[in-house]
């Protein structure tokens, strides 16, 4: 549904970025006689994203969120055991976690990146915990060396929520292989669509490979112990048959999960690859706006509003962008309205997960996550920065965000105006 207000830059890309290129790529498949599912275009199109984040094995799926169940289920959880999450995320990174009878431990990040912080996670992380799943926040890539260290002292395994972090870089790699599994999202929002849905997995291991190829294709992820030969059949028959191979792998003791169909079509894989190599451009579009932002900031020195600022070898992808306003909610309030009345939509991004109902359902309760809880509740923002802007309205924006932070900081006396010392709560 469009929002109420026709903001003069809105949020969210109205429309799509798809152009001629892509039109054309949908043209060849439809007027192509391979049938229109796990036809060449998907296979070219994982083949493309195999070599981008330079793992052993890119399977496509319908959505991140697919995806993301679907790691979820390699991770074969028993009762009992911890998982370690990220609050400051979409739901969809933990959703699947509350069907499981699984004990779910919330570490708290960084109060810049709002990444998980590895101080926090040597601090949740026990014998007990089984996997840690954290999201590159808006584009900028977690801590991994740190995250990976203190997960493997404790044996867990580590997956990556990479739905933002297409075109990022962390000390000359990208995310998406710094892990054991990470999960893509195609959705139109992202840093490249396919046709408005879709998402991927990627991992170097060649057993989870296997069984994610099976969960998408609707067959059942379990071990088989083969029959031969197969019975109740003549063998000349089975050339008749499809899905023989299904019906007759062998016997099976008990299955892992049931299968679904979460096949990507051909259509929307051509326009993955199409996306995949204008990617960098709408990357460099994407920091070319963040910079514009982060300079008219940077041009009032004494508004002590706080940007995030990576270290050297961190490349932020800028999925979002993200700033944080000190002196508490009010504050934030005020800049919040100014930049609506200025035409500005602004969005907070994510509500700290722990404090949904149906976690709070499960015993989380306010408290757990203190720096998550302070900057979400009280400084943190995030503005316009996707390549659907044209120049006047990356010129609208910043103008904007610069009569804000003057609006706002301007009009209060200056000890009001110096930098609080964090509080928590
Ligand atoms: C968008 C998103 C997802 C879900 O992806 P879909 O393709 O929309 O299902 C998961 N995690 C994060 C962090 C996201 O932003």
């Amino acid at each position: 549904m469009p929002s109420a207000r026709p903001y003069d830059v809105p949020f969210a890309r109205r429309g799509s970025t798809l152009d001629d290129q892509e039109l054309a790529a949908v043209t060849e498949v439809l007027r192509s006689d391979h049938p229109l599912s796990a036809g060449p275009w998907r296979t070219r199109f994982e083949a493309e994203f195999r070599a981008y984040t330079g793992t052993r094995h890119a399977l496509s799926v319908t959505s991140g969120t697919v995806a993301l169940e679907i790691a979820l289920g390699l991770l074969d959880l028993e009762p009992g055991d911890e998982v370690v999450v990220t609050p400051q995320t979409f739901q969809a990174t933990i959703q699947p976690l509350l069907d499981r009878d699984v004990r779910v431990r919330f570490c708290d990040v960084d109060p810049v990146s709002l990444n998980v912080d590895p101080g926090s996670l040597a601090s949740v992380i026990t014998a007990r915990t089984r996997a840690v799943i954290l999201v590159h926040y808006g584009g900028w890539p977690a801590e991994m060396a740190s995250i990976l260290r203190i997960a493997r002292e404790h044996g867990a395994l580590v997956v990556e929520d990479c739905a933002h972090a297409l075109g990022a870089e962390l000390d000359g790699r990208h995310p998406g292989g710094l892990a054991d599994i990470a999960c893509w999202s195609f959705h139109t929002s992202k840093n490249i669509t396919t046709l408005g849905e879709g998402g991927m997995l990627t991992t170097d291991r060649d057993d989870w490979a296997e069984r994610i190829d099976r969960l998408r294709n609707n067959r059942v992820d379990a071990d088989f112990t083969a029959v031969a030969p197969p019975p109740g059949i003549e063998p000349a028959l089975l050339a008749h048959m499809p899905y023989a191979e299904y019906v007759y792998r062998g016997t099976c003791d008990r299955h892992r999960r049931a299968g679904t169909n979460a096949t990507l079509s051909d259509a929307a894989a051509a326009v993955g690859s199409v996306q995949l190599r204008k990617l960098d451009g709408f990357v460099a579009r994407r920091r070319a706006i963040c910079a514009r932002l982060d300079e008219v900031a940077g041009a009032l020195p004494d508004v002590p509003i706080r940007l995030q600022r990576p270290r050297a070898g961190v490349g932020h992808a800028q999925h979002l962008y993200t700033c944080f306003v000190p002196g508490g909610q009010e504050r934030r309030r005020e800049l919040v309205e100014a930049l609506d009345r200025r035409g500005v939509e602004v969005q907070l991004r994510y509500f700290p997960l722990h404090l949904v109902p149906e976690w709070q359902a499960r015993g989380h309760r306010r408290g757990e996550c203190p720096v998550a809880e302070r900057v979400w509740f009280e400084e943190h923002l995030n503005l316009p920065a996707h390549p659907g802007l044209s120049d006047a309205q990356v010129d609208r924006l910043t103008e904007a965000f610069a009569d804000s932070l003057t609006e706002v900081y301007r009009s209060r006396p200056a000890a009001a105006r110096a930098p609080q010392v964090a509080r928590t709560r």
